[in-house]
């Protein structure tokens, strides 16, 4: 078979506005998401789509770069890829797991538009035609331009929480933490159980609490229908002390985020960790993903899937891992409901009853629009980046671990 050799490596920054700002343990999403789309073109006339976090001269010289080790590279040789720009012992100095994911999904994509076949179907076969979702609910500011879009009272949240299952259909909700203090959020989170009671729930915050915190929201909520307890202090050997007072599975998108540590949690005892959300930029590509997912299901771990912010071409990745990894057995986390538009042609998936349909066109199955990519990047032009690890309601403000600098509610 001829083969598939790349020619360049292109990278758009955009900005995507979300309906309003989401908090989080260590600052906030200002209402967008920076998002670096990344094409790679080959000689035989593909485009392959990725896409990753951030976005700005670094972050696209960054992976334009690494043109200088790929051109040639046949995009068909993925394993071979790794080697060339991610070797383990050469990592110390160049770390670039991420970039390594994003050329992977842009790879996948041409193998699939080269054989005429889904992503899915060059990794191992689809075992569901649909990935659920979790509602990922957030505290958020009010949106600056609107005013609206405020939760931060257990009210707001409740009503947050069933507006969006009405309009989605989610039957698992997440709440991320970490923002106001533990017993506030405690009682935020009993309200969503009481007012959704048939629904399943999760508590992130992001490894805030102390070990105290954590075992006195653990205890209380116990009797809840929790799918688990996600990162609620730092730390394999805080999470596993954990374990001796809290009995709900406890998850980590953390400590946990390469092979290396889920050996690691395997062979510790007891294991820090249950359930494993696995991230397809973090672990460096969907395939790495499905990997672990397999080490997971053979020592009888759970998988999950990890959001870090995505647009129509990361969301794509993360709908073709939950289709062929069986072993997931939870809803899957995505942002993506936040956001007002995607840059793919379209316009934004839809949930249906919770759940996003697998695409089904060749490759990864999602196309660019072009119109929308223009205007996103001159809005990223526009407003630039901004200090994602701070809260713009909390100047000067920073967190500890454990957290002790609460927001006031
Ligand atoms: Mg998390």
């Amino acid at each position: 078979m001829k083969q598939s050799r790349i020619t360049h490596i292109r990278a758009t920054p955009v900005t995507v506005p979300l309906a309003a700002p989401l908090l989080h343990s260590n600052g906030a999403h200002w209402g967008r998401f920076v998002r670096t789309i990344v094409e790679v073109e080959t000689d035989d006339g593909y485009v392959g789509l990725g896409e990753f976090g951030g976005g700005g001269e670094v972050a696209s010289s960054g992976i334009e770069s690494l043109i200088g080790y790929l051109k040639g590279h046949n995009v068909f040789e993925l394993e071979a890829m790794r080697f060339a720009i991610c070797n383990p012992t050469a990592s110390l100095y160049n770390n670039r797991t991420q970039l390594h994911a994003a050329i992977e999904f842009a790879c996948l994509d041409i193998m699939g538009q080269r054989l005429g076949v889904p992503v899915a179907e060059l990794l191992g076969g689809r075992v569901r035609d649909a990935v659920d979702f979790a509602s990922y609910l957030f505290f958020r500011l009010p949106n600056e331009q609107t005013g609206d879009g405020e939760v931060r009272t257990s009210e707001q949240l409740v009503a947050h929480a069933k507006a969006l299952k009405a309009e989605h259909g989610f039957k698992s909700h997440k709440l991320k933490g970490g923002v106001y203090a533990p017993d506030y959020e405690l009682a935020c989170y009993q309200a969503i159980a009481a007012a959704l009671p048939k629904d399943r729930l999760r508590y992130d915050p992001n490894s805030a609490l102390s070990l105290a915190d954590a075992i006195t929201f653990g205890k209380a909520i116990e009797p809840l229908n929790n799918d688990y307890f996600e990162d609620p202090v730092f730390g394999m050997p805080q999470l596993s002390r954990l374990r001796e007072f809290v009995r709900i599975p406890i998850a980590t998108n953390t400590v946990v985020v390469n092979f290396e540590q889920l050996a690691m949690n395997i062979t510790n005892a007891p294991r820090a960790v249950d359930v494993i959300l696995l991230d397809t930029t973090f672990w460096g590509g969907i395939r790495p993903c499905i990997k672990a997912a397999a080490i997971c299901d053979t020592f009888g771990l759970g998988v999950a899937v990890h959001s870090s912010g995505e647009l129509g071409i990361q969301l794509a990745t993360m709908l073709h891992m939950g289709a062929v990894v069986p072993n997931l057995g939870y809803a899957a986390d995505a942002h993506y409901h936040h956001l007002v538009d995607d840059i793919i042609v379209g316009g934004k998936m839809k949930y249906v009853d919770g759940a996003i349909k697998v695409p089904t066109g060749h490759g990864l199955g999602v196309t660019l629009d072009r119109n929308k990519l223009a205007e996103y990047h001159e809005l990223f032009k526009q407003m630039g980046g901004y200090t994602y690890d701070r809260d713009p309601s909390r100047p000067g403000w920073y967190p500890l671990v454990p957290n002790t600098r609460w927001k006031a509610s």
